[in-house]
């Protein structure tokens, strides 16, 4: 339930966060536990559950130019960075808001964990 939800309650501001963009629809905020010098999530405002659950695609891709934004926002495009979209249990997602990370600032990895 939305209301329930902890990245609907950052979406409103209830609780606060680090905001790095915003748009109608979509917001992004500094991960509040950084796996790399840069770590952002952009979300959508309303509850989606998962990249499963979107209706709209014109939805997933303003999220995906957000996060793309944010990577050009933050210096990360020359070096490179990744964006990662955790999808249910074994995809690694805990919170059931849809979110996108954007990764930067270090090497990453390959394969993921
Ligand atoms: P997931 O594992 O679902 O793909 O990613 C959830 C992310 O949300 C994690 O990287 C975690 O650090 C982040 N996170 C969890 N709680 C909070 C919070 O209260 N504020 C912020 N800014 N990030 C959070
Ligand atoms: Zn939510």
């Amino acid at each position: 339930m939305a209301s329930e939800c902890l990245f609907c309650r950052i979406a409103t501001g209830e609780i606060p966060s680090a905001r790095v963009a915003e748009s109608a629809r979509c917001v992004a905020f500094r991960d509040v536990s950084p796996q790399a010098p840069v770590h952002v999530l952009v979300i959508p405002k309303a509850h989606v559950s998962s990249l499963d659950d979107v209706a709209d695609d014109s939805l997933t891709a303003e999220l995906l130019a957000m996060a793309r934004d944010v990577a050009r926002a933050e210096g990360l495009v020359d070096r490179g960075y990744r964006v990662v979209i955790n999808t249910n249990v074994e995809g690694g997602q805990t919170v059931f808001h849809l979110h996108l990370h954007v990764l930067g600032g270090r090497r990453m990895q390959w394969p993921p964990g």
